[in-house]
């Protein structure tokens, strides 16, 4: 879209690009199959993570997954916002959710920011071998499984089964190396094709892996009120 042709140019202000990198549509696929967006500037949200919604400006477990670009020194400011000048680095290839945003009008953006999300299976299920680790991951480190196996919560002394949480945790990080190491892979895919390690989200569910006796164990996040 022309900027200028908007009601509402926009302003140049960089406030939606540090609040995060978009998350990408079907119309997107091109900009990672030509390499314009790298997959390796990009991480996945799995299905079952707590996520922020960004038009509803809530917080919610995700029932589908979403693809983002990742952010850079450890903010969630877009990877190509050029901060200095303030500008977006890609702004000619930017994605669909940039390009329909309007932050003073809101209309274009709730209209598909649900819609024709891009997967990992769009993008990765003809890699065979890759696309079968994938799966297998998505299905032993589901976020649902962790759900149903933490219960209501340490907090409330229902912390269910932590031996079976640790080896998901376990297989989790177990993956990941495995896919460096043996298979060659660039560790910055590993967000992108596994999603965030378990061992730093699993405190949505209000636990943390602490190190005991050399060994780790889970523990709340915080201290029992
Ligand atoms: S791709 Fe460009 S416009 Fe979109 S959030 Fe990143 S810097 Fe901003």
């Amino acid at each position: 879209m022309n900027r200028e042709a908007t009601p509402y140019p926009c302003q140049r202000c960089g406030t939606c690009c540090e609040k995060g990198g978009p998350s990408l549509h079907r119309e997107d696929r091109p900009l990672v199959d030509d390499g314009r967006i790298p997959a390796r500037c990009l991480f996945t949200l799995r299905r079952g993570e707590l996520a922020r919604d960004n038009v509803r400006g809530t917080l919610a477990p995700l029932t589908e997954e979403i693809i983002k670009i990742k952010g850079h020194s450890g903010r969630w400011t877009c990877r190509f916002y050029d901060q200095a000048n303030r500008r977006c680095g890609i702004y000619d290839h930017r994605p669909l959710e940039c390009r329909v945003l309007n932050c003073r009008d809101t209309r274009r953006i709730e209209g598909v920011y649900e819609t024709t999300r891009l997967t990992r299976q769009d993008l990765l299920s003809g890699v065979r071998g890759l696309w079968e680790l994938i799966e297998d991951h998505e299905q032993r480190c589901s976020y649902e499984a962790l759900h149903a196996l933490v219960g209501e919560g340490i907090h409330k002394g229902r912390l269910k089964l932590e031996k079976k949480i640790l080896e998901i945790l376990r297989f989790d990080a177990h993956v990941r190396q495995l896919t460096v190491e043996k298979g060659g892979m660039d560790n910055r895919m590993l967000e992108f094709l596994f999603g965030r390690p378990l061992a730093e989200t699993i405190t949505m569910f209000e636990v943390k892996l602490v190190k005991k006796d050399q060994t780790y164990v889970l523990a709340p996040t915080s201290a029992f009120p």
